[in-house]
């Protein structure tokens, strides 16, 4: 948790949201089950379940009936209990429970922070479903659209969807302050001058690796990347060899669950309006950091 700010405040109701129509029925039943719910997002997103997917059921049974929904990035034991307290019982969240890709636990079978973890979901009869591939499948990639969102920037963003914004002039310190305020950020690591003027900026939410970040920074076009998750010694480290040659270019990083929770938010909002008389709230999972200044 961020001291910056209450995530009372960042927690919404969907339920009153009106940005998004569903352009489908919705479920008639008032309590639909997990498995009725996750065939829905999946029967919207991909058409048909996926071949290979890590999306699925972490935690719970698929029979049971839905008291309430949240979305996060990621179900950590805060996330958990603030289910909890509001009697909900099913958590949609964006990355692993149990910090592998695959939630592989064969590994974890004695470690105390596991079994600790799992016997909060259990105990509290608690569903977890993993929602990564499918919301992904979506286009304009909802994830993107949800942080554009968050920036107030979906009016600046090119129309194929894909994270690249024309915004207006702003120096690259100028726009760390709109992500700290926007996203409640403690502190943007950065690379590149202050004063560097931006105009075209390129968003890349979650963990992506350092090749995509090259080649789209490394675009005459384009004046900063703004992303997730970096492995500090490519995409960064390109910058900055970028900076020291001279070349106006700016590099800044949000964190890997700052920039995807804006997404698990918008599934809120897609979802709330598809099942009437289910309760649905978007918990973000904030940065795991706080930072010692
Ligand atoms: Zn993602």
């Amino acid at each position: 948790m961020q001291k910056t700010r209450s995530s009372s405040r960042r927690e919404f109701l969907a339920v009153t949201s009106t940005v998004l129509a569903a352009t489908v029925p919705s479920l008639a039943a008032e309590e639909p089950t997990i498995g009725q719910v996750i065939e829905r997002i999946i029967g919207q997103c991909a058409g048909k379940p996926l071949a290979q997917t890590v999306d699925t059921l972490k935690t719970g049974d698929p029979s049971w009936k839905v008291k309430g929904i949240s979305t996060t990035f990621m179900a950590t034991r805060e996330v958990i209990e603030k289910t909890v307290q509001r009697g909900f019982n099913f958590i949609i969240t964006h990355e692993p429970t149990f910090w592998n890709h695959t939630d592989d636990t064969s590994w974890l079978a004695q470690n105390p922070v596991y079994l600790s973890k799992r016997r909060l979901a259990e105990d509290n009869k608690i569903a977890i479903w993993r929602c990564h591939d499918y919301w992904h499948t979506l286009k304009p990639d909802p994830v993107v659209a949800g942080l554009a969102k968050a920036l107030g920037w979906e009016k600046y963003m090119d129309p194929e969807g894909r994270g690249i914004c024309t915004i207006p002039p702003a120096s690259l310190q100028e726009l760390a302050a709109h992500f700290k305020e926007k996203l409640g950020l403690q502190a943007v690591p950065a690379v590149g001058r202050k004063d560097l003027a931006c105009r075209r900026v390129a968003l890349i939410v979650g963990a992506s690796p350092g090749r995509p970040q090259i080649n789209l920074l490394s675009r005459p076009d384009i004046d900063a990347l703004v992303v997730g998750d970096i492995n500090e010694w490519e995409g960064c480290e390109f910058a900055r060899d970028a900076v020291q040659a001279g070349m106006g270019k700016g590099f800044l990083v949000l964190g890997h669950a700052p920039s995807e929770d804006p997404g698990m938010k918008y599934l809120a909002e897609w979802l709330s309006p598809q099942l009437p008389g289910v309760p649905i709230v978007h918990i973000p999972a904030n940065s795991p950091f706080h930072f010692f200044l």
